[in-house]
């Protein structure tokens, strides 16, 4: 057997074994494929013919993949007949999906001729996506607290600093501290279990009534606070709070206490009660020092 008869039949079994797919094809409305190995039509599910109608038929049918996107993002590339890479997700013959990494050179012929190799990442893709979803997790964990899932201390903190750095003049802006009282007498009386109740009874109050458009966080033990982020009507905002009391109050008989809980709160408006979250958080708290000292079960305004 001469050499190059020998090379071509290596050739033919190197491509029909190594796992990656190779496309040749010609581009253009009129696509045609000159060439595929058996790995290509494989990876999908499909048979040789059934594969080369598929891309005969457009690249974008079955994988997720816009040639003039492609051809906008590296049109230098391609120029100069370069490779460049992307991952795509194609569809299998039986409706499934797998992470293709595609190499692709485009050579400018007579007519544009692509040539695609094809590894298909998806366990890849998944393990990245798994740890992904891990980080993510886990920053969430370290962004709330764990019993309440409200925000932390220090989220709350840095959500609403930067909220205030980036605020104009005509920012409108409220926060409100909230503490228990009496909390120590009710773990006393009750014992501890009765005492998360409470806690997790007042923060599905808060979160139910200013969930949406505010920062709803737990800084500690029995103290709550809500940054509200749309301040203009005062009253209306004093007004909730008073209804934050009233629900709180009516937890005495969900949670079978012989008194109804309550708790006190001080509310700081931004920007005369302070412009950082310091300021405005001692503000608040000495508007909340009134209430305690005075009567408690109370709503009262930095002035
Ligand atoms: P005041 O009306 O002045 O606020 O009195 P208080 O008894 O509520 O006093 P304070 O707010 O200082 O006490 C908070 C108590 O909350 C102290 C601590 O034992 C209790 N505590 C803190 N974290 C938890 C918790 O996660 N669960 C329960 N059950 N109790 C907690
Ligand atoms: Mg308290």
């Amino acid at each position: 057997m001469n050499s190059s008869v020998m090379e071509e039949k290596i050739l033919k079994k190197v491509m029909k074994h190594v796992p990656i797919g190779l496309v040749v094809s010609r581009e253009g409305r009129k696509r045609k494929v000159y060439y595929i190995n058996q790995m290509a039509h494989e990876m999908l599910g499909y048979t040789r013919e059934e594969y080369i109608q598929k891309v005969e038929g457009g690249w974008s049918k079955f994988m997720d993949l816009d040639l003039k996107d492609i051809i906008r993002d590296y049109h230098d590339k391609i120029m100069a007949g370069e490779p460049f890479e992307v991952t795509v997700p194609a569809m299998t013959k039986d409706g499934g999906v797998r992470w293709l990494m595609l190499q692709i050179v485009i050579r400018m012929e007579l007519e544009p001729v692509s040539y695609i190799t094809m590894l298909d990442v998806t366990d890849r893709m998944e393990e990245s996506r798994r740890q992904a979803r891990e980080r993510e997790y886990l920053r969430e964990c370290a962004s709330r607290d764990s019993m309440t899932r409200l925000l932390n201390r220090g989220t709350m903190e840095s959500l609403i600093q930067r909220k205030l750095e980036c605020a104009g003049n005509n920012g409108a802006y409220a926060y409100i501290t909230l503490d228990i009282d009496n909390f120590k007498q009710i773990n006393d009386l009750y014992g501890h279990w009765v005492g998360d109740g409470v806690i997790l009874g007042l923060s599905g109050i808060l979160s139910e009534r200013f969930g949406g458009g505010a920062y709803v966080g737990r800084m500690g033990g029995d103290e709550f606070a809500v940054f509200l982020t749309e301040a203009n009507d005062r009253d209306a905002i004093q007004q909730q709070a008073q209804e934050v009391l009233r629900e709180l109050r009516q937890q005495k008989e969900r949670m079978g206490l012989s008194e109804a809980p309550s708790a006190s709160i001080g509310i700081a408006f931004y920007p005369e009660g302070g412009t950082s979250f310091q300021e405005l958080y001692h503000r608040a708290d000495e508007a909340l020092y009134q209430v305690k000292k005075e009567k408690k079960n109370g709503v009262a305004i930095y002035a």
